[in-house]
């Protein structure tokens, strides 16, 4: 995406999945995160070892309920809990906009605008 092909929704949906995994639920993380499900019920000692950290991360997640998700392509599980952070949780979301040209900048600490070039260090 270049400045002239800028398009809000794009930019923040790529903008909540890169920086506010945080208000997605434990579920959402868990299946938007990795290609493979990760669940406890595996015979791979990586599988289970990854396993073990997200639980202690994230909180317990049913097998099941990962395997179920896990029936929509990945692009649709990430578009499903992108979805529902912008329609519960847009007041937790840091929107830092350019005051210049009102896109969506970087990062939510940004203080450059990589589209339009405005700086307010
Ligand atoms: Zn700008």
């Amino acid at each position: 995406m270049t400045a002239d092909t800028y398009d809000d929704d794009v930019a923040l949906r790529a903008y909540v999945l890169q920086h506010f995994p945080h208000l997605m639920t434990p579920l959402e993380r868990r299946v938007t995160e990795y290609s493979a499900p990760i669940v406890g019920d595996s015979d791979h000692p990586k599988i289970l070892k990854l396993h073990e950290y997200l639980e202690e991360r994230d909180g317990h997640v049913d097998d099941a309920d990962v395997l179920t998700a896990f029936q929509d392509p990945h692009e649709d599980r990430v578009a499903n809990a992108v979805d529902r952070v912008l329609e519960t949780r847009r007041d937790d979301l840091i929107e830092n906009r350019c005051s210049q040209c009102q896109r969506l900048v970087r990062t939510p600490v940004a203080k450059q605008c990589l589209w339009c070039g405005y700086d307010w260090h």
